[in-house]
């Protein structure tokens, strides 16, 4: 055999029994999520700023850079809304490497995945409780995120997974925005496609059930860069392509067009200081012109509390990025400052 179980997992009901949200995280949850639909939906003008690590591979890490972030919620709230991105599971370019904290709790030892699915959920509501910050994951595996649905207030789905059905369909029965990259051919159309298979409702099989989803229209673009065949990065944060994107929005006839500007990976080619030059002119192109200002509901940031990436090894320096390279936690302050200043 080809395939052998390690183990059986228990169920979403039985994990959130175990790892239940409190009241007070429910209702916090509850109004968080409102704050963000009302962006999404233009109730609201104020600026979502998706920030946090590449992957969240150490807990302690992770919650003291959400901390951190906390804090500084308290001086740009009222213009900014701030998500961690708290990213528990990984995918790789060749399949290759740490798949996150899901598959291993621990990145230096071997996968557990039993361990992965408490672990995930412990470092989530744990950071929630002590941040006031409900956060962003991606929907890597689609059959995966109930054992978080009731934490999350916003999710990503990858450039590697955005042309698949089965994510499709179960954004389609999600009650929080989900953003659909583009994917790493830059391919436009994959994406909008996306959008409208989520914003649609559908019946299909999930977790062994035949189940009917209302449509989520909350569903909306990630402009995350492409690579074209020659493995160039090719960006696509310019004015011109907000621009490219409203009409297409238009053409489609989609709900709630919106847009959130990933900084990060293909945009920055990794160059990860970059981000702060990508955002700044993000918001200018937004001041350029109404339409882009309207569309453009946001930017994600790849963010440490140490700047750069390191490789797994035996001395891992504390709150380093083991995937992606991100942004150090000064040059974060000062730009989620400067956001809150210009936006
Ligand atoms: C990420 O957000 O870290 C990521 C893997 O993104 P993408 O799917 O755009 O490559
Ligand atoms: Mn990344």
């Amino acid at each position: 055999m080809a395939m052998r179980i390690n183990n059986t997992l228990p169920s979403p009901q039985e994990l959130k029994k175990e790892y239940p949200m409190s009241e007070r995280l429910v209702a916090m949850k509850v109004r968080r999520d409102k704050e963000i639909r009302d962006i999404f939906t233009g109730r609201s003008d104020k600026f979502l700023v998706i920030v946090g690590p590449c992957s969240a591979d150490n807990e302690e890490a992770v919650c003291e850079y959400v901390n951190r972030l906390s804090r500084l919620n308290e001086d740009v709230s009222d213009r900014l809304m701030l998500i961690p991105r708290i990213y528990t599971n990984k995918p790789r370019t060749t399949g290759e490497g740490y798949k996150g904290m899901l598959h291993q709790p621990d990145p230096d030892k071997a996968p557990d995945l039993y361990a992965g699915i408490l672990a995930i959920r412990k470092m989530h509501i744990r950071a929630m409780e002590e941040s006031g910050l409900t956060a962003a994951d991606e929907m890597l595996y689609p059959e995966n995120r109930s054992y978080l649905d009731d934490i999350l207030s916003y999710e990503a789905i990858g450039a590697r997974s955005v042309e698949n059905q089965q994510h499709r369909l179960t954004a389609s029965g999600m009650d929080i925005p989900v953003g659909m990259k583009n994917p790493t051919s830059g391919d436009l159309s994959v994406m909008l496609n996306s959008v409208a298979a989520a914003q649609m409702g559908h019946r299909f099989i999930y977790r062994g059930m035949d189940v009917t989803t209302d449509g989520n229209e909350l569903a909306h673009a990630i402009l995350r860069g492409g690579v074209d065949k020659y493995g160039t990065c090719i960006p696509n944060y310019h004015y011109e392509d907000c621009v490219r994107l409203l009409s297409l929005y238009e053409k489609m006839e989609l709900k709630y067009p919106a847009v959130v500007i990933d900084a990060n990976h293909s945009n920055s080619n990794k160059a990860f200081k970059e981000q702060i030059r990508i955002v700044s002119e993000v918001l200018h192109s937004r001041k350029h012109c109404r339409g882009v200002r309207s569309l453009v509901k946001g930017v994600m940031v790849e963010s440490y509390l140490e700047e750069g990436r390191q490789d797994i090894c035996e001395h891992m320096k504390y709150g380093k990025s083991i995937t992606d390279p991100c942004l150090g936690w000064e040059d974060t302050k000062e730009l989620i400052k400067k956001i809150a200043q210009e936006c």
